[in-house]
């Protein structure tokens, strides 16, 4: 996935001022950044959440340009991506096998029989078979949060892109998340991950970003951001968790 030049804004506040990000198939890259400093918009365009107000994304060796992008295209590169979200945003009345099974139903046109298959098999991947039947609200939040996962995997997406997936969750259970994480990163799903958790961000990533006031501030790789940061915004940032 390769995003040129995005620029958001909303009313006069203008949220992303052109920001860049390659991603490799089997890549990892976190994106760390203070609140507010525009993450979660860039993650939200990237997969048409939001609309980017301009630059071009390409996804699969399929562009778009932002500004005038048609709804076939749209929709065509929505498929091919699938995001993780900070509140698991998992549908309430649904068990956690349907929850997995309607975007493949939906989306990937799918049948009812191979997306319960596809459903089940991701269950297992998650290590939650046995708990295929619950709903949402009989499920701890790391266990939603693997629902989650499990959903954005199912749909086999060129990328999953991460947004703060373990923010939400009671300290003793963001482990659990973010072990799968790593997992799933070995096994070579190309990822990009907003997140908070420096040591993860550290271990798993292939590059680095730091974004800030909606740039990029700075990129590289674990070892040259964070031990050897070049910005002195940089350098701030990292001094609060290090
Ligand atoms: P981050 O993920 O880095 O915390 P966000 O992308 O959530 O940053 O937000 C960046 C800025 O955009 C914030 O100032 C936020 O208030 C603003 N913002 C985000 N979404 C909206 C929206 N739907 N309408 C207006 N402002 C928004």
């Amino acid at each position: 996935m390769t995003a040129t030049n995005v620029h958001k804004r909303f009313g006069k506040h203008e949220v992303l001022k052109g920001v860049d990000l390659r991603v490799e198939p089997g890549q990892v890259i976190c994106i760390l950044g203070p609140s507010g400093s525009g993450k979660t918009t860039f993650l939200r365009c990237l997969n048409f959440l939001e609309s980017a107000d301009q630059g071009e994304l390409t996804v699969d060796g399929q562009t778009v340009n932002f500004n005038k992008v048609n709804q076939k295209d749209r929709l065509a590169i929505r498929r091919k991506t699938a995001m993780v979200f900070q509140n698991y945003a998992l549908f309430a009345n649904k068990t956690a096998k349907e929850n997995i099974m309607l975007p493949l139903m939906s989306a990937q046109k799918m049948s009812k029989s191979e997306s319960e298959k596809r459903a089940l098999e991701g269950l297992e991947k998650v290590s939650l078979l046995e708990r295929a039947d619950f709903y949402p609200s009989q499920l701890s939040g790391g266990q939603q949060q693997r629902i989650g996962i499990a959903r954005a995997l199912a749909i086999n997406p060129d990328v999953i892109l991460f947004d703060e997936p373990t923010s939400a969750l009671d300290p003793e259970l963001v482990g659990q998340v973010l072990g799968l994480m790593k997992d799933i990163a070995r096994s070579g799903v190309t990822m990009v991950v907003v997140t908070h958790e420096m040591q993860f961000a550290y271990e798993v990533s292939d590059q680095v970003i730091f974004m800030e006031g909606g740039v990029v501030v700075e990129q590289g790789t674990p070892e040259a951001l964070f031990y050897h940061p070049k910005k002195s915004r940089t350098k701030a940032f990292l001094s609060r968790y290090m």
